[in-house]
């Protein structure tokens, strides 16, 4: 049956994202909708007010062996054809996402509690822009010819060739942007993929499966399996026919998936979670660099893998510079996503407002000052006050784990060889801001922070073109660029002997 949802009262839905909002939703396999063989099914709920918003199946290991069969029939019909067609339909792909970037755009602000307005801009945007990306490489895959020093007459060269069926598992935090981050660059290297997204964020990868299938994808390329993270994904990562693994979530899923893919030498890659800093240096434009340093921890609510997490301010602007923030935070709007005044909406879920607040009771606990926020939210929604605590250390919890929500911590530092020191203390590594106009010291830090993303005077950016990724505990492989490519590749090489 239909639902409705007291945040859109007021506000005109579409059929599209009106058909979405219901207790009887089907995933997509072989090209066809269906609920899950054993009937189960997940209620996900609206963030800022807790009510239903949708129920979708509840996927288990036989839903994926039906997905892995419809996968491996789609990649023969899918990696045969031309590259030229497969551009063609990927370009087509994106036009369609385009003529329904409104429904997505609200689809992901009910389902992931974010302003509608961002999600239209950031997240549909770049989701459309990414697939014409990846469509321009479809027709420019190649391999090499090699000179070999073997004596004799042999014409030896490399080829590049998919991988087969990727199975592909992502977060709820950028539901839409992950998805499109699996599914373009295998659907552009020949691959077919089966998707399974978050058990709290479904609603736009089975808009993406349904729009997938007008855009002319043959049977079985694209696959939208939905389910929990232990049952349905789980049966998708030990599966034999999978032949590539895309991981983007938590380091310890992302532990678990490697183990589980070794079992059948599956090649895999991880994006996994993040603790970066957020370098201050005295010279910084104190304004601009506090505006710098509150979207760094706030934009997404804190729920981004390279979150600016951790905040290092020189102990020249130090008391001034936490002030800001401090001042920045406490000014935030707070309200669901359709209001046009938010900064910030609700985290995911109950769970996820519960275990950022027991983090801020850590932090009290351990002796860190407060400055701004705390875990006193009251009222209705998976709210969190956007919270800062000054005068940390590393002994501190709330400096050592990824928290996922906004919750910055502050300390201060005299020298760089200190800072360096400070940044690299943890196992992550995905990426850092530094904030300075100094040339040396800039280059000085790039060369010496472990990470795989360094943004200078800026956080945040990302673009289609530029690899993204982390070291250490955040993960392997690179997604985005033509490095991503490689990830739904293999090298076959060739040798043809000329001589008699
Ligand atoms: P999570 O690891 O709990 O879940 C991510 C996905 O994995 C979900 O689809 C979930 O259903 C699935 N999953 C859970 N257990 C599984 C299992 N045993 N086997 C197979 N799949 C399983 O993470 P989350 O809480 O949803 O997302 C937040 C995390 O994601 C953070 O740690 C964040 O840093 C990370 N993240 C990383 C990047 C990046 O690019 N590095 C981007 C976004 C988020």
């Amino acid at each position: 049956s239909q639902l409705s949802l007291s945040i859109l009262n007021d506000v005109p839905v579409s059929d599209t994202v009106q058909r979405y909002l219901s207790t009887d939703l089907k995933m997509c396999i072989g090209g066809q909708f269906f609920a899950a063989s054993s009937g189960e099914t997940i209620d996900v709920f609206e963030p800022s007010s807790g009510e239903l918003l949708a129920r979708i199946p509840a996927a288990d290991k036989h839903d994926i062996d039906k997905a892995v069969t419809a996968a491996q029939a789609g990649f023969k019909v899918w990696s045969s054809m031309l590259p030229y067609e497969r551009q063609q339909i990927i370009l087509k792909f994106a036009d369609l996402i385009e003529c329904h970037a409104d429904d997505f755009a609200m689809l992901e602000s009910l389902d992931n509690g974010k302003s509608v307005e961002i999600a239209r801009h950031v997240d549909v945007e770049s989701t459309i822009k990414f697939f014409r990306y990846m469509a321009g490489w479809a027709t420019k895959i190649e391999g090499t010819t090699q000179t070999v020093s073997v004596p004799g007459l042999h014409s030896t060269y490399t080829k590049k060739v998919p991988i087969g069926v990727v199975g592909a598992i992502v977060p709820w935090n950028f539901p839409l942007s992950m998805a499109a981050w699996k599914i373009a660059p295998a659907l552009a290297t020949g691959c077919s993929i089966i998707l399974k997204p978050a058990e709290n964020t479904s609603l736009t990868a089975l808009l993406l499966a349904e729009i997938g299938i007008e855009a002319g994808l043959p049977t079985g390329v694209l696959n939208v399996v939905t389910g929990l993270g232990n049952v349905a994904g789980s049966a998708l990562t030990s599966h034999s026919g999978i032949n590539k693994i895309a991981f983007t979530g938590s380091t310890p899923v992302g532990k678990m998936i490697g183990k589980a893919a070794m079992e059948n030498v599956t090649r895999v890659s991880l994006e996994l979670g993040g603790k970066s800093p957020v370098i201050v240096f005295n010279d910084a434009d104190i304004e601009k660099a506090a505006q710098g340093a509150a979207s760094a921890i706030f934009f997404n609510h804190g729920q981004v893998c390279v979150a600016g997490s951790r905040l290092y301010v020189q102990s020249g602007i130090y008391e001034q510079f936490i002030q800001r923030v401090s001042e920045i935070a406490n000014d935030m709007t707070l309200t669901h996503g359709m209001d046009s005044k938010i900064d910030m909406g609700p985290l995911i879920s109950r769970v996820q407002q519960e275990r950022v607040q027991d983090f801020i009771k850590t932090g009290i606990e351990e002796g860190a000052r407060l400055l701004a926020g705390g875990c006193d939210w009251q009222g209705a929604g998976y709210f969190v006050k956007p919270t800062v605590f000054a005068d940390t250390h590393h002994e501190m919890t709330i400096v050592r784990e990824e928290i996922f929500g906004p919750v910055l911590v502050a300390q201060s530092f005299d020298t760089l060889e200190e800072v360096i020191e400070l940044a690299n203390d943890t196992p992550f590594g995905l990426a850092a801001s530094i904030w300075s106009d100094n040339i040396k010291l800039v280059h000085q830090m790039i060369d010496s922070l472990e990470v795989g993303i360094v943004w200078v005077n800026t956080h945040h950016l990302v673009d289609a073109s530029m690899p993204f990724g982390g070291v250490k505990q955040s993960g392997f492989g690179r997604e985005q660029g033509k490095e991503q490519l490689d990830l739904f590749l293999e090298t076959k090489t060739v040798w043809i002997n000329y001589n008699d």
